[in-house]
């Protein structure tokens, strides 16, 4: 006997026809005998109208209010499916999130998850029933009913599943899956079979649709093994889960972030402190930044490129300007008509070229790179809004995503996961959602290549790149700058044992080009891995914060949805991983 949640989404019970569809789903497993738990959204459109009822009667409707509106569409939903299984002879029980006791802090329409009672539900599972939760709703502690955010009851699934230990977590949807890139966007995307929660997080703009990116870093924190499938037709779907179950490929999908901005303070004199400044104010803006990029720095000053959502750019300029001027630095520049395209890949750790790879077929189709940052397991550049779709093709095509078979069926392949203590689910649930930084870890071994005065144009990244390939250079991180008066910097790292080779290389390209190579031979690298490092606001600032306050210098930074990587002095590197370490709680 297994023990399965089912979530299904609005469209899954847009109307009794559906419900009832839903509910037969949810039954058949319970007649196999399994035990099952069924979450449900509102259904249809309900939130939404919901949302559009409140606003006519008050444009700025209180928080509070607003949950106990919007938990209605799940109460609904929840008594329409308990009854479709008693209409197919199975005895089902309904449950609100009071009901079961899903405990989350008070931030009304955002509230995170604290912990989840199981008693109520594994009660009625015991008496063989098959419990309907409603999803997307907890209470605080002063008992008010609260909503997680929008697109909410994929996490209540998630955390459901982990809290009882449950075999799968089973989400219904409208799509038969993840595919390797939005197939709106590029009618040859292929489905995946499989694909491991951190290429999920680091795709989050694929997934987004999809699942909601916070049920991913739940699903990860707790080994719960998803599985997306569409609820209107028979197709395998695609399992989410622990990179180790899935099959290792360099790249398993290419995102688009269609919308981005970019800002440029330019000349900030390079001392510790002015990254801290300037991502402290804009979170405190509540401005999400994505990229950064610091460049290397010449003559005492450096600049500092991010890119935030284009909708954003104008109150992120407002901040950045009156941080500029408080720092000293030498003007702020910007660009709205961007977008960032990113290949993600497990595999890509433990292989080289990939990157030579991506540049060269961006090259081919003459774009030019703008900004580079990779993590373990990805590689987004920045490129102008009109090659968007021409990149995705490029960087698909580049890697045979469009004619890879994806490894037949999703079921069968993958072992099941090592299910958790009860007592360790209960140790690990105070505090469920809090943000997991796992790890920092200082890596000592690399050195850091760096050209200057690159000309700007297409194919320059690629050259670099193929040359770097061809010399089997293990490359780790990339970083290209937004370039300056035609000038472009980029810097990467590979093991110091490497770096003669790399300097040889280097030095041969930059001639050709006409820039200049700069090396360090041993640069400490601190990386930061965990889930919610996107999705908690303010992360750069606790990063910078600690190592500024220690008068510790940052290089060089990279971020990622699941990573965030910073280059120091190698002789500042035990002190840093000390610091940061302690600043994280490990
Ligand atoms: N009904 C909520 C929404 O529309 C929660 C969900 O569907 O996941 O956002
Ligand atoms: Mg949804």
């Amino acid at each position: 006997m297994s023990l399965v949640v089912q979530k299904f989404g609005g469209t899954s019970v847009a109307d009794a026809q559906k419900i009832l569809a839903a509910a037969s789903k949810a039954v058949a497993r319970h007649k196999a005998g399994d035990q099952v738990v069924v979450v449900v959204s509102a259904m249809g459109h309900q939130t939404d109208v919901l949302v559009d009822l409140a606003k006519q009667i008050n444009q700025r409707p209180s928080a509070r209010e607003m949950d106990m509106l919007l938990s209605t569409g799940e109460q609904v939903s929840v008594a329409l499916f308990a009854m479709a299984i008693q209409s197919l002879g199975v005895e089902a029980v309904s449950l609100t999130g009071a009901q079961i006791g899903i405990r989350t802090d008070s931030t009304h329409t955002k509230a995170r998850i604290k912990s989840i009672s199981t008693d109520n539900v594994k009660h009625n599972l015991n008496e063989g029933r098959i419990v309907i939760a409603a999803g997307f709703q907890g209470i605080d502690q002063c008992g008010n009913i609260t909503t997680l955010g929008r697109g909410g009851s994929d996490t209540t699934a998630v955390a459901l599943a982990a809290v009882l230990a449950a075999d799968v977590c089973e989400i219904y949807t409208d799509v038969d899956g993840i595919y390797t890139t939005d197939p709106r966007l590029l009618p040859e995307a292929r489905r995946l079979a499989s694909i491991a929660y951190d290429e999920m997080l680091e795709l989050a703009s694929l997934g987004a649709g999809v699942m909601h990116p916070r049920s991913i870093e739940f699903a990860k924190k707790f080994g719960v093994k998803v599985h997306v499938r569409s609820s209107f037709k028979d197709v395998p779907g695609t399992l989410i889960l622990p990179a180790e179950q899935t099959t290792p490929r360099p790249v398993s999908g290419v995102a688009l972030a269609k919308n981005e901005a970019r800002i440029t303070l330019e000349g900030v004199p390079d001392q510790p402190g002015s990254s801290h400044r300037v991502f402290s104010q804009l979170a405190s803006s509540g401005i999400a930044v994505d990229m950064i990029v610091q460049n290397v720095g010449q003559h005492g000053r450096a600049d500092i490129s991010f890119t935030v959502p284009a909708d954003d750019l104008a109150a992120a300029l407002e901040v950045t300007t009156s941080v500029a001027q408080q720092l000293g630095a030498e003007g702020v520049s910007h660009d709205g008509s961007l977008a960032k395209v990113s290949v993600v890949g497990v595999g890509m750790a433990r292989e080289e070229g990939v990157a030579g790879h991506l540049f060269s077929a961006l090259s081919r189709k003459g774009i030019n790179v703008r900004m580079i940052t990779t993590s373990e397991i990805k590689i987004s550049v920045l490129i102008h809004r009109d090659d968007a779709a021409a990149a995705v093709q490029a960087a698909h095509r580049a890697f045979g995503l469009e004619a890879e078979a994806m490894g037949g069926g999703a079921d069968g392949s993958a072992a099941a996961l090592p299910k958790s203590s009860p007592l360790d689910v209960v140790r690990r649930l105070e505090g469920m959602e809090d943000l997991a930084v796992e790890d920092v870890t200082l890596d000592s071994s690399q050195a850091l290549v760096t050209f200057t005065d690159l000309p700007d144009k297409p194919g320059v990244a690629a050259d670099v790149f193929e040359e770097v390939g061809r010399a089997k250079l293990f490359v780790d991180m990339i970083v290209q700058s937004h370039p300056r008066g035609g000038k472009a910097e980029l810097s990467f790292t590979v093991p110091s044992s490497d770096r003669e080779r790399a300097i040889d290389v280097s030095g041969r390209i930059a001639t050709s080009l006409g820039a200049i190579v700069v090396d360090v031979p041993h640069v400490a690298k601190l990386s930061i891995t965990g889930v919610g490092i996107r999705s908690h606001a303010g992360m750069a600032d606790r990063l910078f914060a600690p190592l500024t306050e220690a008068g510790i210098n940052i290089d060089l930074v990279s971020t990622s949805e699941v990573r965030l990587n910073v280059i120091v002095a190698a002789k500042h590197g035990e002190k840093s991983l000390h610091i940061l370490r302690r600043a994280f709680g490990l």
